[in-house]
């Protein structure tokens, strides 16, 4: 992928987070994986050679042009700066164009994944909700089985932008639970406690697609488990769920992502 086009994903990609309503302001960061060897299979083994566009820290995502997106390379080191060549024309002082804060987690998410194409880390609300329960978003939605295929866990609360939340979401990321025996799908999303989402994909699209869903499962969750402690469930409306959060039952689920990995729809 040509840097131009990687630099412009990154900024549809942000104004489609706050167009779906998945963060406020200048929150939430993305980046996008230019991969050297663009036709082979991803491997760790030359992912260390890739490069990331990575959204810059701190402007308001309408101000963005593709020159204001920085590229580093796996170890963070900046390879090609953002200017903000646009500063002149609009008569204002020029954003400094530094990768976002939290370029520390998503190198460690690219650098443990080689088939992440992009990374997004939003702060969506009824995923940080779930976050903060502490309760992970069970596989409670269609698009939940079809796009993301497992419940998404939540990792332990940890300073934004450290090494050591990138080292906790990356060690979530290839972990598995006993619970979810269903599926050996890799896992594509985590929750972060008090801090919203993170997700991964294919590519940008993938990413943010698992995001949106993500958010939804989490709000039905966090209706469902409302409803429950209003003793609806009393009524029978929720005996069917299996759970206060309402994850569809894992016999389902894999029958589901059975059907899905056949490449039928749902
Ligand atoms: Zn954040």
């Amino acid at each position: 992928m040509e840097y131009e086009e990687a630099r412009k994903q990154v900024i549809e990609a942000c104004l489609g987070m706050q167009k779906k309503g998945l963060i406020r302001g200048t929150s939430g960061n993305v980046s996008v994986r230019i991969r050297k060897y663009e036709d082979a299979e991803p491997d760790p083994r030359w992912a260390e050679e890739d490069l990331l566009a990575m959204s810059p820290t701190s402007i308001p995502y309408e101000y963005l042009t593709p020159e204001m997106i920085p590229i580093v390379d796996m170890q963070g080191r900046t390879v090609h700066e953002g200017t903000d060549t646009a500063a002149d024309e609009k008569g204002r002082e020029p954003f400094s164009c530094r990768p976002s804060s939290e370029l520390p987690l998503h190198l460690a998410v690219m650098r443990a994944r080689a088939d992440a194409g992009a990374v997004v880390h939003t702060h969506s609300k009824f995923a940080t909700i779930m976050g903060i329960l502490g309760q992970k978003v069970p596989v409670n939605t269609i698009p939940m089985v079809y796009y993301v295929k497992r419940p998404v866990p939540v990792v332990p609360f940890e300073i934004p932008g450290s090494e050591e939340l990138g080292a906790a979401v990356t060690r979530a990321l290839n972990g598995s639970s006993l619970d979810e025996k269903f599926t050996a799908a890799p896992r594509k999303a985590v929750i972060l406690e008090h801090h919203g989402l993170v997700t991964l994909g294919k590519d940008i699209d993938d990413a943010l697609t698992v995001a949106e869903y993500v958010e939804e499962a989490a709000e039905i969750a966090y209706y469902v488990s409302l409803a429950d402690s209003a003793d609806y469930g009393r009524h029978g409306l929720l005996s069917l769920t299996g759970s206060v959060s309402g994850s569809i039952p894992d016999a389902k689920v894999k029958k589901m992502l059975e059907i899905a990995d056949s490449g039928r729809a749902l």
